[in-house]
């Protein structure tokens, strides 16, 4: 008998003909993930992590639940699949509340069938443990035998609470590559946890001010890149001067309509960067729909203009700001996202933005700004 982590995974039994792509891209990222000598193989639908001997298991296990792509996980008993293998392991177990077994037989050879072996296992753990009472309703613990095909089974015990679950989703870089506009805000980094989570790969851009924001603005863009590579892996980050194209639309354009041409050039910039240096797919920014006053739909429509050859994805358009900070408190971010900063838009913003911003208005004051120049030196002053 001995122990590993199961993983389970979830949609991917569903990709048919891509199932090995998608399974071949998990069980790479999860050796990524867990390093060197830790052994991460696939067995009859299941993941089987061994091999972690000096290294903390709960630590393990905690890595293997924040993988894309895993859905439940547990740390189970390995042993062969007879029933006398299966007797004994059942009589090691202490019980002293209510249980039930559950017996899942994938193995159709395996002789007895689930409910009278789930009996017969009930049976030996009533007994070895005197406190023991089976309740099948609401047990206050599951003893789980999971007989596999090719002669293993798994052996395993569930408390109430479930925490067996995985983050879901699907393996990182089996939907391509993302470029995510990173603000320092509680809403961009879960829109790039979001992103990942469906198969992006993720790399960052960030816009600096300065002098006007400083390095303490950049130490938590940093600080947020490596909370967020907890769960989607290695990043990129691109750094880019905006200090002149700001104060070149402040000086040139009307108040109402700076924010609103600000974001544009965020988004030229990025679908530049995405194209040139990063090879992204898609952008994607933490926007939300009437959040605040340059979210509104014509506000965001507008951004959509200046992106030609990248769709922009906004996985959090209509998610309420309570619900973004319970993901942004799950992930890790939050606390570093609500730390005071500086970001452009708060350095240039103006008085009355406007709220429904007219497109060729925005066009008409863009004439202004020498569009192209302006990209193309702030794309030059890149740092990485
Ligand atoms: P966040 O919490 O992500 O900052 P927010 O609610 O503050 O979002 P805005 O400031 O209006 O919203 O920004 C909307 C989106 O524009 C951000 O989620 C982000 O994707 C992008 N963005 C804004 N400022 C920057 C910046 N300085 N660098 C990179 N992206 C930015
Ligand atoms: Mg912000």
């Amino acid at each position: 008998m001995k122990k590993l982590i199961i993983a389970r995974y979830g949609e991917i039994h569903l990709k048919g003909g891509n199932r090995e792509f998608f399974l071949n891209r998990l069980l790479k990222n999860l050796r990524q993930r867990l390093g060197k000598g830790i052994k991460v193989e696939h067995f009859n639908t299941r993941i089987e992590i061994s091999n972690y001997d000096g290294y903390d298991e709960q630590e393990i296990l905690q890595k293997v639940r924040d993988t894309f792509g895993v859905f439940s996980t547990n740390i189970v008993d390995v042993i062969e699949s007879t029933k006398d293998a299966i007797f004994e392991c059942i009589a090691k177990i202490k019980v002293n509340e209510s249980f039930k077994v559950n017996v899942n037989r994938a193995d159709k050879k395996f002789e007895i069938k689930s409910p009278e072996f789930a009996a017969m296992c009930g049976g030996i753990i009533l007994d070895n443990n005197k406190d023991a009472v089976v309740d099948v309703q609401n047990p206050s613990v599951t003893i789980n035998v999971d007989i596999r095909i090719g002669g293993r089974a798994y052996v395993y015990v569930d408390d109430t609470n479930d925490n067996s679950k995985g983050a879901g989703g699907l393996p990182v870089g089996v939907s391509g590559r993302a470029l995510v506009l990173l603000s320092g805000g509680i809403d961009s980094p879960v829109a790039a946890c979001l992103a990942a989570k469906r198969g992006l790969t993720v790399d960052f851009i960030h816009f600096a001010t300065p002098p006007y924001t400083n390095d303490l603005a950049l130490k938590k863009i940093e600080k947020l890149k490596g909370i967020l590579e907890g769960h989607v892996g290695k990043t990129h980050l691109f750094v880019v001067p905006f200090t002149e194209i700001s104060r070149e639309i402040q000086k040139k354009c009307d108040d109402e309509y700076m924010i609103t041409i600000m974001r544009r050039f965020m988004v030229r910039i990025a679908e530049r960067v995405g194209l040139q240096l990063s090879k992204s797919d898609c952008i994607i920014t933490g926007e939300n729909l009437a959040q605040v006053a340059s979210q509104t739909i014509q506000g965001i429509a507008s951004n959509n203009f200046c992106a030609t050859q990248l769709p922009i994805l906004r996985p959090l358009i209509t998610f309420d700001k309570s619900e973004i900070i319970t993901m942004a408190k799950r992930i890790g971010t939050y606390n570093t996202s609500i730390e005071p900063h500086m970001d452009c838009c708060t350095v240039f913003v103006p008085n009355r933005p406007s709220i429904k911003p007219d497109i060729s208005k925005v066009e008409e004051q863009e004439k202004r700004l020498d569009i192209e120049r302006l990209v193309e030196e702030s794309v030059k002053g890149i740092t990485c």
